[in-house]
């Protein structure tokens, strides 16, 4: 069987080895070179464990060690020469769910003992999963021969910065791009060919001048804005609004919310109405990169969250690709502001265990996209379905959910402008609405919600969608 190689620490416990021959102390003096300490249980010992001894880091325990001398040992190895012992203590080891290892008796071990090329912090560990010992053997000499022998003090310089590059670099990709040119360059050789001194001097000077280019880079910051009522912002978003250069704005973000805008700040609308032809996608991505580029901070301020139907998706893969340092900065989504609103329940203990946001845009080939959805199975179960960009295709929405067997008198709330001066809500059934689609009376931007919630009691005016205008429910 195939194994899976791991790194065992010693920090607890020390590892047993049962048995005092020769075996025993060969399998004991591997341990003792990353081990602290190893117990030895066993009557006899040759004069090589003896000498061990000497260097104290080797306690000797009575033979025919138990349940408790196994428990909680981070391995044990047999090596007793007596068949019988192994196996026994084989058996008590695995019981216990300790790793265990018998030289060549693969059937009594649940580990086997790699090939190793040790290099101080730095060490090779080469398995067959015991097919070909020999195989191993030869790939341990070639490993040793081909590793520069210094490479333990590489790794040690490395671990000695570690900590201030983590702080003076962000993680991902420029600090792994320092650690690169650590490694393929001349603070690499200094270290391999033992001027420790040389090569400390080279990677400080590495770490400066990355924290200079990372200065000079901007970074692109991308903003929820809320549904528009400027209070419903996060004092991140805000935070973020006054630390940007440039605010590359979408058309749904609230007039209120660029207020907090710095004054020299440069504002560029970015946005495109459904249809409309705003700013192609290419162009918002390319102008993300050439102002973060240029060293600016850049807000990319969509509104409700970022990560909602928000293109977020090309927009991460363009910056990434750039190499250009991103922060996400949720934002509340128009659905969920809609539902506070309304003061429904998106969920309910009773009637909805399930919300899914659903888009009612084109999909690219003229076709919304819920003809892509299981319909069917959305309507199994109590479900809530929260519609974004689904004024035009409400009611081709609906019968297609009459045809997948949701109920006619399923309710259905609207609201339109969420959160802002000119909100307004609407309420009618999947049946009504698939019958006169023409005589809604919505206007984008609105959401809408499907299925037993949008029934339950709404606060504020709620008017009939498919009756007369002046029919009006109002709540208390
Ligand atoms: N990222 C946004 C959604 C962008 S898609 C968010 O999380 O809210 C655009 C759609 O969002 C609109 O078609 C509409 O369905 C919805 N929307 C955005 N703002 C809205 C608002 N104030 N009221 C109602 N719906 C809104």
């Amino acid at each position: 069987m195939r194994s899976f190689p791991i790194f065992v620490s010693f920090d607890r416990k020390p590892p047993l080895v049962v048995g005092g021959g020769e075996l025993a102390a060969i399998k004991a003096r591997l341990l003792l070179k990353r081990a602290p300490s190893v117990d030895i249980a066993a009557d006899h010992i040759v004069p090589e464990l003896a000498e061990l001894l000497r260097v104290e880091r080797v306690a000797i325990l009575p033979p025919r060690p138990g349940v408790d001398q196994v428990r909680g040992r981070p391995l044990v190895i047999a090596a007793t020469g007596d068949d019988a012992e192994d196996i026994r203590v084989s058996a008590i080891a695995r019981a216990l769910g300790v790793p265990v290892n018998v030289p060549d008796r693969p059937e009594l071990c649940s580990f086997a003992m790699p090939a190793i090329v040790d290099r101080g912090e730095v060490t090779v560990a080469i398995g067959t999963s015991g097919v070909a010992p020999v195989l191993a053997q030869r790939l341990r000499a070639w490993l040793e021969r081909e590793l520069p022998p210094r490479l333990d003090a590489l790794a040690r310089l490395a671990g000695e910065f570690r900590d201030a590059v983590a702080k003076e670099l962000p993680a991902g990709r420029s600090r792994r791009k320092f650690w690169e040119g650590v490694f393929d360059g001349a603070a690499s050789e200094a270290a391999l060919a033992g001027d420790e001194s040389e090569a400390r001097r080279l990677i400080g000077e590495a770490i400066e001048a990355a924290v200079a280019a990372a200065a000079t880079q901007g970074r692109v910051l991308l903003v929820g804005a809320g549904p528009g009522d400027p209070e419903l912002l996060t004092l991140k978003a805000v935070r973020a609004l006054k630390a940007a250069d440039v605010i590359l704005y979408d058309r749904l973000v609230g007039t209120g919310v660029l207020d907090h805008a710095r004054r020299e700040a440069e504002l560029i609308p970015v946005g495109k109405a459904k249809g409309g032809h705003g700013v192609a996608q290419e162009t918002i991505q390319q102008l993300m990169v050439e102002h973060a580029r240029a060293g600016k901070t850049v807000a990319r301020l969509k509104g409700g969250d970022p990560l909602v139907f928000g293109r977020a998706g090309e927009e991460l893969a363009a910056l990434r690709e750039a190499g250009i340092a991103v922060e996400i900065i949720p934002g509340i989504t128009a659905g969920l502001a809609a539902a506070a609103s309304l003061q429904i329940p998106l969920t309910h203990r009773d009637i909805a265990h399930s919300v899914t946001f659903l888009s009612g845009h084109e999909a690219g080939n003229d076709e919304p996209s819920f003809v892509d959805l299981d319909l069917v199975a959305l309507g199994r179960g109590p479900n809530t379905l929260l519609v974004y960009m689904g004024v035009s295709t409400a009611g081709l929405l609906a019968g297609r959910l009459l045809e997948a067997g949701w109920t006619p008198d399923c309710p259905i709330i609207a609201v339109e402008n969420a959160s802002r001066d000119d909100e307004r809500r609407f309420a009618t059934t999947l049946a009504d609405l698939a019958a006169h689609p023409e005589r809604v009376q919505l206007k984008s931007p609105a959401v809408l919600i499907f299925g037993a919630v949008a029934g339950l009691p709404a606060a504020g005016v709620v008017e009939e969608l498919l009756s007369l205008p002046e029919v009006r429910r109002v709540y208390a």
